[in-house]
């Protein structure tokens, strides 16, 4: 039975709603149906929980954090089975399981970085000092594609920093954090981190957290859509915020890449959680003079891909999350098949089963180029002259990561400069970790996550002077 966690006790709601598995259609749990009531209790509770929190010193803190760290990690494998479940992508590979173990690895860095004060000036004028405060009660609101990932990026540096939490995760996939709230409620004191969870029918708590004025900041991952009705809301109270939105990474291939080697990187760059992933490559532009090899290769590789129900071992992807995301993928694909050549996949499965599908010929204007297809995907765009890809690369309303490969390393890194976007790799693509800092430039975002100056994000600058 999957409740809510306010004050460190479990909640039962009047209304429940059903969570399905996408590789089969069935019941997998109900949710509870939180309402406005729960919102403002659950506010209430992390407010009192606040004012103890963030009067414990910042290493009382750490151990806390510590704590959740080690919880997560035991029960890594049961939370996994959930994740797989709710979420359909595949236990083994970069799925439930990977996604846990990152959640262990982001938790545990988060557990080494700290803000000690800042001394600015010490002389004979007098002293002045940089203090970072924690802001109180914080709203996180979480998409379906890293559910428990994503969840662990917002509480845990939100609690060292002596933050408490309301945390709702999304509709498609509340349970894992459900369960998540309940296991870190076994080592964090009663209030500090409190579940919410609701169909968006009726309530939309999304919504009603951005506007609420107990909350000072939200950290809000998601669709760009959704991120700027968030900040339109979050405006009148002055939130602090933190928006990690949607993106439509370029991958660029240089003439003198080869193919057989990237083929592998690229392909994982962007069917990654079946293209459902926020920084993957999105569009893929391809130098003429490796353009066939380039098509022929990733072919290849997508050859021996298994798709497949993620409960069974052997699968490497799993289906599609939710209906919503599968028809868009479909129509995307639909119109850019009447424009380009498929190479592979190209027609919807059974369920929410959508195979791997790359279409090659294809050209800015094309809404599968232009739009973020969310899914496995990827239009491969041929090009001439690399001023004219990186153009078309920064020609979008978004900027959250772009990839160039090659084997000349120094001129990738100076291309991959002149990317307008928050993160640029060569050779690789996703490859975030969790001392380096993340987010989108443009409509990709504001603020950013990881390290030092994402836990920044969870402070207000106090500056001290005497
Ligand atoms: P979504 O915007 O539909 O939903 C995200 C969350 O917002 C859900 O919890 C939802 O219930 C909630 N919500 C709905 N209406 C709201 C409102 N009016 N106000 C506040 N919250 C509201 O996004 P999604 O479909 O769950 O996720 C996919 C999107 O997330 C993609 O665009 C993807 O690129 C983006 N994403 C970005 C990152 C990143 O780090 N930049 C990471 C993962 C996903």
């Amino acid at each position: 039975m999957y409740d809510l966690v306010i004050d460190g006790r479990r909640v039962t709601t009047e209304t429940r709603f059903p969570v399905l598995n996408p590789a089969t259609g069935a019941v997998v749990a109900e949710a509870p149906n939180a309402t406005e009531a729960d919102l403002d209790r659950a506010v209430e509770v992390a407010q009192a929980a606040f004012r103890d929190l963030s009067a414990r010193p910042e290493e009382e803190r750490r151990g806390l954090c510590e704590a959740m760290a080690a919880k997560l990690e035991a029960h890594a494998e049961e939370l996994a089975q959930l994740l797989t479940r709710e979420q359909g992508k595949p236990l083994n590979g970069l799925g439930s399981r990977w996604e846990l173990g990152a959640a262990v690895v982001w938790a545990r860095h988060t557990c080494t970085l700290s803000l000690p004060v800042k001394t600015i000036q010490n002389d004979n004028r007098g002293t002045v000092e940089l203090h970072r405060k924690p802001l109180g009660v914080v709203g996180s609101i979480t998409p379906w594609n890293f559910p428990i990932l994503i969840a662990v990026w917002h509480v845990v540096p939100a609690v060292l920093t002596g933050n408490t939490v309301v945390i709702k995760p999304s509709p498609y996939t509340p349970l894992t954090t459900l369960r998540f709230v309940e296991l870190m409620n076994e080592v964090l004191p009663a209030g500090v981190l409190n579940s919410l969870a609701g169909d968006d029918r009726a309530v939309n708590l999304g919504a009603l957290m951005s506007a609420h004025p107990g909350i000072r900041k939200i950290v809000f991952t998601g669709s760009s859509a959704t991120g700027q009705k968030v900040a339109a809301s979050a405006a009148a109270t002055m939130k602090r915020l933190t928006l990690e939105m949607g993106g439509n990474d370029a991958g660029i291939v240089l003439p003198d890449a080869d193919p057989r080697t990237i083929a592998e990187g690229v392909f994982w760059g962007a069917f990654i959680n079946n293209g459902q992933t926020c920084a993957a490559i999105k569009r893929l532009y391809v130098h003429e003079d490796v353009y066939d090899e380039v098509c022929d290769e990733l072919v290849k590789y997508a050859r021996t891909v298994s798709v497949g129900d993620g409960t069974e071992e052997g699968t490497a992807l799993g289906p599609m999350q939710n209906r919503m995301q599968f028809d868009k993928v479909s129509r995307l694909v639909a119109d850019a098949k009447t424009r380009g050549r498929v190479l592979i996949g190209g027609e919807p499965g059974e369920g929410l089963f959508f195979p791997p599908t790359i279409i090659a010929d294809l050209e800015d204007g094309v809404a599968l180029v232009d739009e973020e297809q969310f899914g496995p995907a990827l239009p491969i765009i041929r090009y001439r002259d690399i001023d004219d890809a990186i153009a078309r690369a920064n020609d979008s309303p978004w900027g959250l990561g772009g990839s160039i490969w090659s084997k000349d390393i120094q001129k990738a890194r100076g291309l991959a400069l002149r990317l307008e976007t928050g993160s640029a790799w060569v050779n690789k693509h996703v490859a975030i970790q969790p001392d380096a800092p993340f987010g989108g430039v443009k409509g990709s975002g504001l603020g950013t996550e990881f390290g030092e100056e994402g836990l920044q994000e969870y402070t207000d600058i106090q500056v001290l002077s005497y």
